[in-house]
């Protein structure tokens, strides 16, 4: 469920018509609903407490699929943590007022640097994903005299069953550690100087639209730590990363409910006394906004017609990248008597690859109309770039009948100055 209607023939985030945003930032804008955000957070935290009322549990809010500060600080008041994968990420997370203890910090390739960043910030756990890895943390813990609180990502093998580009949990995948070194590892990690093991952690994948994945990775991880425990190796916590998908399509299937994944969740851990620690970033924070973008022309192609709208794969990158479908919805409500036809949906970028959709049946939209691109707030703005040299989309936040801009659009002198031309061309 989510907080974008159609009220009197306007779409709104909440109470604010859409139209109305456009006017005071002009397009193409993201535009985030805070009832949304807290709302899907409410329903994991939900669902974890009620089928695991006793376990204590963090759901680390994954940083990279919306990484404004304001989207942060939303959910942190409501308690959430923070999973980064980098030191700007973890920048964010401590602007945004997330305590270092409740940040995860994960990623195949953390440098010196962001390992010191990280101990010096009170980080909660590093998730670990190599032996070279675990090495360099105990040498940087070591030399700053502390000791560096670490889980061992291991790597189920399980496959995902999802789009091969974010399908992470698979044996010829780069993420973890092979779950057949994993006990050995931890062993090694328990006695290493700077280290102290705290658990073991997972993420297989993005998008998961079937539970089967994650209750058979989930199984393995607990078989993998009951081993540890067995051997005298203690591990307080359980990490079970993120992934479970949102329903793009309101006419598709929807993916499992958060309450099923936590009778998943239940299922897997029970019987081993440990806190838990969740880190979604798309299930919290995709139905949560929507792209807005204005109709610039409507071209009669040879072949087909085309909406050329504001925004491009610049902005929204995810149908390019991985084909992935996005509704689109004209902002002003279409009178149900308008026919609907096929168009392709397309922004003013040089690449065939800059389209929305194909043969996407739409009712008539005019230029200078607006449209919104539903489903638009994980990975939309946090995988925008300049490239085209288009400024980044602003992003605005909604609570209620307010409304406030979070990233302001760049001018293009900001963006000219961060270019330095060398003396010898002058
Ligand atoms: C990307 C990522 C997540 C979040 O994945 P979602 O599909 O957005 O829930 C969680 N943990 C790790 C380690 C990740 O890389």
């Amino acid at each position: 469920m989510d907080h974008f209607n159609y009220v009197d023939g306007a779409l709104c985030a909440e109470d604010v018509p859409l139209e109305r945003i456009a006017e005071a930032v002009g397009t193409p804008f993201y535009v985030y609903s805070t009832a949304t955000l807290e709302r899907h957070f409410q329903v994991l935290d939900e669902a974890l407490s009620s089928h695991m009322p006793q376990r204590r549990r963090l759901i680390a809010f994954a940083v990279k699929a919306c990484p404004n500060i304001a989207v942060i600080a939303t959910l942190a008041r409501l308690g959430a943590g923070a999973d980064v994968v980098s030191e700007g990420e973890m920048r964010r997370a401590l602007a945004a007022g997330v305590p270092g203890d409740k940040i995860v910090f994960s990623g195949v390739g953390k440098t010196d640097a962001e390992i010191k960043f990280a101990l010096e910030h009170n980080v909660g756990q590093l998730n670990v994903e190599s032996e070279p890895e675990l090495a360099a943390i105990s040498r940087v813990a070591t030399s700053m005299g502390v000791a560096a609180p670490i889980a061992l990502r291991v790597n189920p093998d399980v496959d995902a069953r999802t789009h091969a580009k974010i399908s992470t949990g698979g044996a010829e995948t780069k993420f973890g550690i092979p779950i057949d070194r994993a006990a050995a590892l931890a062993q090694e990690a328990a006695a290493a100087p700077g280290i102290e093991l705290v658990g073991l952690a997972t993420h297989i994948g993005s998008q998961l639209t079937e539970l089967e994945p994650f209750a058979a990775a989930f199984a393995k991880l607990v078989e993998a730590a009951r081993a540890l425990s067995a051997q005298g190796v203690r591990l307080r916590r359980l990490d079970l990363g993120g992934g479970l998908g949102v329903p793009y399509q309101r006419s598709n299937t929807a993916p499992p409910l958060p309450f099923d994944y936590g009778a998943v969740v239940a299922k897997a851990l029970d019987g081993f006394e440990c806190d838990v620690v969740i880190e979604p970033g798309r299930l919290v924070a995709a139905n949560a906004g929507v792209l807005v973008s204005k109709i610039i022309y409507v071209k009669e192609g040879a072949a087909r017609s085309f909406l050329v709208c504001d925004a491009a794969m610049n902005d929204l990158a995810r149908p390019a990248i991985y084909e992935s479908w996005h509704d689109i919805e004209p902002v002003k409500a279409p009178s149900s008597s308008e026919p609907v036809a096929p168009i392709d949906v397309v922004g003013p970028i040089c690449e065939t690859g800059d389209r929305f959709a194909q043969q996407r049946p739409l009712p008539p939209i005019a230029p200078g109309e607006l449209i919104a691109f539903r489903s638009a707030g994980a990975y939309g703005a946090s995988m925008s770039s300049e490239y085209n040299s288009r400024l980044l989309a602003p992003e605005v936040l909604v609570k209620g009948d307010r409304f406030e801009i979070i990233r302001s659009r760049p001018t293009y002198a900001e963006m000219l100055k961060r270019d330095r031309v060398p003396d010898w061309l002058e």
